[in-house]
């Protein structure tokens, strides 16, 4: 395998038009959770494997989830070598 050219080794990015996620709405009343039934909670939702977070990258997916290698561009600029570690 190499590395460093633009290809299946690269990670993808969420933009990535393969790639599924979901800005989470409230599915509640405002007096549970703070936000109004519908409204955006601020929250991203992988719609792979269901797991969530407040930004692309802090999401705790799945281990068999195909979307685990996708994260943002600034987290793909600031962790080089540490996106395969696991
Ligand atoms: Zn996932």
């Amino acid at each position: 395998m190499t590395e460093g050219k633009d290809g299946d080794s690269n990670p993808r990015s969420f933009t990535h038009p393969d790639t599924e996620f979901l800005l989470k709405r409230s599915r509640t009343p405002v007096d549970v959770d703070g936000y109004k039934k519908g409204e955006l909670t601020g929250e991203v939702e992988c719609c792979e494997c269901g797991a969530s977070a407040g930004n692309i990258d802090a999401i705790c997916h799945d281990k068999t989830c195909p979307q685990r290698d996708v994260f943002s561009e600034w987290w793909r600029g600031s962790h080089p070598n540490s996106y395969r570690s696991d």
